[in-house]
């Protein structure tokens, strides 16, 4: 049997967890199995991974212990931000943008079915958010801002900051989900000037199923879960010790490696995208760059964006043509059409997220291959006039 190479190219959808990582989990399931609320010693051993990770994720964050909640996932903890806010404020406006993550448009759609009511703002053809906008939307019962660090589409980074000083001359609080962001942006959350920012550790070398919020102290939410009252009450239930300490040494890791990280892939993203525009009538989604130094979203012209995944992906190929939940789904982005794309033109896409681990080489075999499979599908296009 001939091997085919597995090139991973799809890290906004998730990363392989760092063998660190899994290290510092390890005992947590067999030697360190404590309830971390018990008072005996076993419990406490957890309560110090919790501790430990807690210290971890805000310092990677630029804060303090007690400003983070561990949550079930980057969607929880957009959740725990958005609706924990609303319910509490019982009533009022809320200001996203039409291309957040579906954990945030879902969650503010299902606020209006409950009485409150949400402005989308619109976007700009790369994908980028008017702070302008922002000043112009709020309204006297606004009780939130909620608009995406970076786009997990095409990697566009919002200018956050900007909002956040707009929203906070009103007294309104921001919320960021800064999932595909951390690891990949330098920023604290007092740069950022945001209130609540969402993160997951699946994205940054950990586990899934593991998230945290930042919450601004003072800053008042209603709890999603009730129960034995954990997370200061804002997130009952027994805590996923292992995965906590995954994340905790995720964030440590992604603080360390941060700047290599960036520096490596910006460089091999910078020839992808060089490579793949020398393609006829190729193009390139979003901010070039204002965008995730891991992130070349591509267009080909009379090209099915899944055609081209699937070709890949028998090359050994791993990418995507938008966001994992989204591309199973053969509707086009939501991302792609607010820019302004046609739907033709949206199913035309192509995701590559490279990662820490990603290799010249690898990049060097994915600029080989791909022409000659455009040129394939292309024949094969009733879209096609060469
Ligand atoms: N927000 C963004 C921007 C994402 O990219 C993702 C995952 O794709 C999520 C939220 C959801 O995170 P999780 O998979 O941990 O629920």
């Amino acid at each position: 049997m001939i091997e085919v190479k597995r090139i991973y190219l799809d890290h906004a959808a998730t990363t392989p967890a760092d063998p660190q990582v899994v290290e510092a989990m390890q005992p947590y399931f067999s030697r360190r199995y404590g309830n971390p609320s018990s008072l005996h010693t076993l419990g406490a051993e957890a309560q110090e991974g919790l501790q430990k990770s807690r210290e971890q994720v805000a310092q990677m964050l630029g804060t303090e212990p007690q400003c983070i909640v561990f949550t079930g996932s980057g969607t929880e903890s957009d959740n725990l931000a958005i609706k924990g806010l609303a319910w509490h404020k019982k009533r009022g406006h809320v200001i996203t943008s039409g291309i957040e993550h579906p954990a945030v448009l879902e969650t503010c759609r299902h606020l209006e079915k409950n009485g409150f009511s949400v402005t989308y703002l619109p976007v700009d053809s790369q994908g980028l958010v008017n702070p302008e906008h922002v000043a112009q939307a709020i309204r006297e019962d606004t009780i939130l801002v909620s608009v995406m660090h970076a786009n997990n589409e095409i990697g566009t980074i919002q200018p956050v900051k900007e909002i956040a000083a707009i929203s906070h001359e009103h007294q309104v609080p921001v919320h960021t989900d800064a999932v595909q962001s951390v690891g990949k942006v330098p920023f604290t959350v007092d740069d950022l000037g945001v209130d609540l920012l969402s993160l997951s550790a699946h994205k940054i070398y950990g586990p899934k199923g593991v998230g945290a919020l930042y919450v601004r102290e003072g800053l008042k939410l209603q709890p999603l879960l009730h129960g034995g009252g954990h997370e200061k009450g804002l997130r009952s239930s027994t805590e996923n010790v292992p995965g906590i300490v995954g994340l905790g040494t995720a964030c440590e890791l992604a603080g360390q490696r941060r700047d290599r990280d960036i520096s490596h892939m910006r460089r091999l993203r910078d020839k992808l995208i060089a490579g793949a525009l020398e393609i006829p009538r190729a193009y390139l989604n979003g901010h070039l760059q204002k965008r995730l130094p891991n992130n070349a979203h591509l267009r080909f012209t009379a090209i099915e964006g899944e055609s081209l995944l699937l070709s890949l992906d028998e090359k050994g190929v791993a990418a995507s043509t938008g966001s994992a939940c989204s591309s199973k789904k053969l509707q086009a982005s939501h991302v792609l059409l607010a820019m302004g794309l046609t739907e033709v033109e949206a199913h035309g896409s192509l995701r590559l997220t490279l990662g820490r681990g990603t290799t010249e080489e690898e990049i060097d075999y994915v600029l080989d291959i791909l022409p000659p499979i455009v040129e394939k599908l292309r024949k094969m296009s009733p879209l096609w006039e060469a």
